[in-house]
């Protein structure tokens, strides 16, 4: 049997480095002329046609930031480049797990939601989260807290 040489799988790697370069800078172009800047590492979205309302409904359309949605010969149609996975389709659709979003932050966390109130708990779970960090920052410790409290109490 022939044996695969490191040169080949080289060869593929660089190919398929460069084809993720060029679909990056293609997306980084076609979200600068929208003006949204984007947050997610990776994503997925996807609309459920059985249950979609469809032209009767459009109102993700409407609420798509990037222009991602859009409406195509009798059901809503997806530009998967322009997608920046925030959710306001989501949050707007009045069909329970119609759209279903997932999406990868830098530091590696998936988050996945197709409900309003599950990306509202979810944001809500984020902010708290980011509220702590902000405390920490201030007030290391619980010593130095109470600290800074006597120092206002003097
Ligand atoms: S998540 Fe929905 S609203 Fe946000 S960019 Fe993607 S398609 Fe548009
Ligand atoms: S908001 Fe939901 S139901 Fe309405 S068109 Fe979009 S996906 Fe369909």
């Amino acid at each position: 049997m022939p044996q695969e040489s490191s040169s080949n799988v080289d060869i593929f790697n660089l190919l398929s480095d460069s084809g993720d370069k060029a679909k990056k800078q293609q997306r980084e172009e076609l979200l600068a002329a929208t003006g949204v800047k984007e947050f997610f590492a990776e994503g997925t979205i996807s609309i459920d046609k059985r249950t979609c309302w469809g032209i009767e409904c459009k109102l993700c359309i409407k609420a798509c930031p990037t222009n991602a949605l859009y409406w195509k010969t009798g059901e809503v149609g997806i530009t998967e480049d322009l997608c920046v996975y925030c959710g306001a389709c989501v949050l707007s659709c009045m069909v329970d797990d119609c759209i279903k979003v997932k999406r990868k932050r830098e530091d590696g966390t998936t988050e996945k939601f197709s409900k309003p109130r599950d990306l509202i708990s979810l944001e809500n779970r984020i902010n708290a989260k980011k509220r702590v960090e902000r405390v920490k920052e201030v007030f290391p410790t619980a010593e130095a807290y109470c600290e800074r409290y006597k120092r206002k109490k003097q």
